[in-house]
Order: structure tokens, then sequence, then C-alpha cells
């Protein structure tokens, strides 16, 4: 943790606009605070239910930087390793369904380039603007879905995109081969969805270790053991995190309640961003706020009680008043 400096102090040896969010104050660290993993479908023209267009994801970016969140990998969240500077909250975004806007290349000059309007685009750019933010994002892939679906839907490039995700620090999760809806059938469907997946996308990316599983309507199977691991088809499967379509903010991965079988998420539609920023705004004690110090898990005093059991021994905890 920093010392932190009023504003005064600050603007005096012009600090404040290094220091970055643009919020009256530094909050003080609370990493027992809540954090949003924020789901997104198509990014597209025209905005409606499951589309934002890029124009507005763009805006959601820019309202995420401004009130001081920072990207962090669904992964590194649940490992708990959250390396942000002080004062900043940690966000998740991940993309379900890989829809062609997610991930397009587009001829320029005889060669392919990124589209500037499709996700992986737009976060490149603003990670350009402001490596501050982080590049970070998971995407819940289908790869035996029907057009336009299936990886992205440019099938030549399908090979290309995983390993440009994986490349780049993006994370590729299971969303089951073809959307299925897990409640409704018999457990050697539901294995062989997620083993399928698993074996399609490990083609594409040797040796890459899908972690997480998002439920396709966020519909668990009869028995979620059957998600969590197993084998079908002569692959073997096991999944560290659950994510379910709704849920709120996700509590903090030290928090005792930190359940990663069922991690919520947040929509991000236009209402529902617009009613968990206001949230945090007028609740910023329920924000998880970094203390800049990845091997020190700062929690309000009296708190330690919420604590999760078996945080890893190389974490030190410290409470503040
Ligand atoms: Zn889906």
């Amino acid at each position: 943790m920093i010392p932190r400096l009023s504003r005064t102090a600050a603007l005096a040896v012009g600090l404040l606009s290094l220091a970055t969010p643009a919020r009256a104050e530094t909050p003080p660290p609370n990493e027992l605070g809540r954090v949003m993993i924020l789901e997104y479908h198509k990014v597209d023209q025209p905005e409606e239910r499951w589309t934002r267009t890029p124009a507005n994801f763009r805006h959601d970016l820019e309202t995420l930087y401004d009130k001081g969140y920072r990207l962090v990998g669904l992964n590194d969240l649940l490992d708990g390793r959250i390396a942000l500077p002080a004062g900043t909250s940690p966000v998740v975004l991940t993309f379900d369904d890989s829809s062609p806007g997610q991930f397009r290349y587009v001829g320029k000059n005889g060669e392919v380039t990124i589209d500037p309007d499709c996700v992986v685009g737009i976060l490149e750019a603003f990670a350009q603007r402001h490596p501050d933010f982080g590049r970070k994002a998971t995407f819940f892939v289908l790869p035996g879905a029907s057009k336009p679906n299936r990886l992205f839907n440019q099938p030549e490039y399908e090979a290309r995109k995983l390993q440009y995700l994986v490349d780049h620090g993006f994370e590729i999760g299971n969303h089951t081969l073809w959307h299925a809806n897990l409640g409704k059938y018999p457990e050697p469907v539901v294995r062989s969805q997620i083993a399928r997946a698993q074996q399609w996308i490990g083609r594409y990316v040797p040796g890459y270790r899908i972690r997480t599983l998002a439920l396709p309507h966020g519909v668990y199977p009869r028995e979620v053991g059957w998600a969590l691991r197993g084998a079908a088809g002569g692959t073997t499967y096991q999944y560290d995190a659950i994510l379910r379509v709704t849920g709120g903010p996700a509590v903090s991965p030290f928090d005792a309640a930190f359940d990663a079988v069922r991690l919520p998420r947040i929509q991000a539609l236009a209402d529902e961003l617009g009613r968990w920023f206001t949230y945090f705004d007028r609740n910023p004690a329920e924000r998880f706020v970094s203390d800049g110090d990845a091997a020190v898990v700062t929690i309000p005093r009296g708190a330690r009680g919420k604590l999760r059991a078996g945080l890893p021994p190389s974490v030190r905890v410290a409470e503040r008043d």
C-alpha cells in the first residue's frame, strides 16, 4: 500500500493526472470487496438485447477506465493473483458464443489485419492508448456450433485466431460444443459436450489448459460434478470454475463465500452496467479496491473472520482502519 496524498497535495505536485482514476479521491484498499465479471455476447450493429455496438463497447471501456477499474484475467482472479495499482479495482471481461464481431480478420493491401471494430481490435487499441488498463479477456467459444457462432465465423482463420488469443494473454473458455442446454441431457451427453469442445480447441492450441466453463443459458447439468471433471471420447477434463449468466458482482476471491463453481456475472447491457456503476459509486465500501501489493491482502479492520481458509502461505493479511 502506498501513502495516499490529499487531492490538493496531489495537484500541487502534479501527480493527479498520473495517479489516474478520474475520481475525487483514491478509495482505501479493500480486498474483500466485490468484483464485476462482465458478460458480453455480440458486439455488432445495431444495439439490442444481446448486442452491444462497437461504439458502446468502447464507451464501456472508457467508463470502466475513468472509474478506476483495471482488467484482470479470469484465471488470475481464481488464483487470487490481482496485481493492480493501489486504489484501482479489478474487472473481468468475458465474451460468450464466439460470434463474428468478437474477432474478425479483414483484408487490407493483400494482407489480413484484425478488424478495428471487433472486440479484439477494440481492446488492443484501447490498451495502446491506456497501457495501464490492461489487455485481458476470456472468450467462451463454441467450436461445433453452426454459423455464425462457430469459432468467430471465419473457418479459414479458426486456428490462427485461437493461437492469437493464447499468444496475446487472452483466455479461452469452454462453452460446450454447440451451446447445449446441459440441464436437458443425460450424463453421457453432458460429458461429451464438454470433452469434445475441449478436444476441438486443443487441436488448434495444443497444450493450452482450459480452466473455465460458462454454462449455455446458465443451466447446470443435473449433477454439477459431470461438468467439473471427467472424461469422454478419450479426452479428460477438469474445470476450476463454472460461470453463470446472471447474479451480480462476485465476492472477492479472498472471501470465504467465494464459490468458483457458481460464479455470477453481470450482463453487459446499458441498463445493467449503469445499475452496477451507480451501485458502486454509492457504496464504495462494497467494491474491491487493490492495495497495490499482490503479496498482501488488505482488509478492513475486524473483517478477518470473512477471509477464506487456505490463502497461499506467501500472502500476508493486513488490516486497515
Ligand atoms: Zn452462450
